[in-house]
């Protein structure tokens, strides 16, 4: 909406996290029939190249996104090629299949969580809050949420996504992390700040995943963090498999999804909910629209 994510240019209809029910089937399509429940990978490749083979279709030269370079989801009807569904089993609802986010759960998954790492995630959105699960769920030793918005630390709190929850003074540079080393760090907050502080405060060898999408390019990010502390820093334009994994664990329950959808907008009022969003109403962690 911005204008900041490279290649998403208006006009478009928006809706890139989707599910819905399968109204017709083309008549080559055996994995999915006509009433099925499913969720919807926005990701379009070819399906034909190397790329598409690894299931790295998100660099497909011919690929697209619905909702970013394609006509999206806030749309009665979407046609997507049978590999871009999995069904969804009846215990999830469509509001939780439509903010399943893979990205977030191979992201997390990149970055090989061992039992005893302490992780921080820089940023309690709905993007740190289900890292937060996640990195629990790979079974982190100790998870750190950090948040300058003092009513989303609250919430995730009450929630209990973390071990601990701390108001990061992200813009002070001064700051010592030596007493707490981080083995991992997840900037799901991306700003120019928030990467600073990561590549500052993890540990000589740690990981660091850069999740959020700047807006702006970062005018003095001091490499040498990197080099001299011999890091490893991942980006999160991820691999398109795992969807039925991150599927059962918001079956399972072990991944709440519900709780993050705080508010629910029928289409027809498209405008106030992105508008929400944008504003960070308060207490909005997720929101969904309903068609
Ligand atoms: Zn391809």
């Amino acid at each position: 909406m911005k204008g900041a994510l490279p290649g998403a240019y208006p006009p478009m209809v928006l809706g890139h996290e989707i599910a819905g029910q399968i109204a017709t089937v083309g008549k080559n399509v055996n994995r999915v029939q006509v009433g099925d429940r499913v969720t919807v990978d926005s990701v379009v490749g070819c399906g034909k190249c190397e790329l598409c083979k690894q299931s790295r279709s998100q660099f497909c030269p011919n690929g697209y996104e619905l909702g970013i370079n394609r006509d999206g989801a806030c749309q009665d009807y979407l046609i997507v090629p049978e590999r871009n569904v999995y069904r969804i089993p009846d215990s999830i609802s469509f509001e939780e299949a439509a903010v399943l986010d893979i990205e977030v759960w191979n992201s997390v998954r990149k970055c090989g969580i061992q039992p005893k790492d302490r992780v921080l995630i820089l940023g309690a959105g709905p993007i740190g809050m289900i890292a937060s699960q996640l990195t629990r769920i790979l079974g982190a030793g100790h998870i750190t949420l950090s948040d300058s918005i003092q009513d989303r630390l609250r919430i995730a709190r009450d929630l209990k996504l973390a071990d601990a929850y701390e108001s990061a003074p992200l813009n002070d540079a001064s700051t010592d992390y030596s007493s707490v080393p981080y083995d991992v760090i997840l900037d799901c907050a991306g700003t120019s700040a928030s990467t600073q502080y990561a590549l500052r405060a993890v540990r000589p060898c740690g990981r660091v995943l850069l999740y959020g999408v700047h807006e702006e390019a970062i005018d003095s990010l001091d490499i040498n963090q990197i080099v001299l502390k011999d890091l490893v820093v991942y980006g999160a334009l991820c691999d398109r498999n795992g969807w039925e994994d991150v599927v059962e664990l918001a079956a399972s329950g072990a991944l709440d999804l519900k709780s993050l959808i705080t508010h629910r907008f029928p289409i027809e009022n498209g405008a106030q909910a992105y508008d929400a969003v944008r504003n960070r109403s308060q207490g909005l962690i997720k929101a969904v629209l309903l068609l």
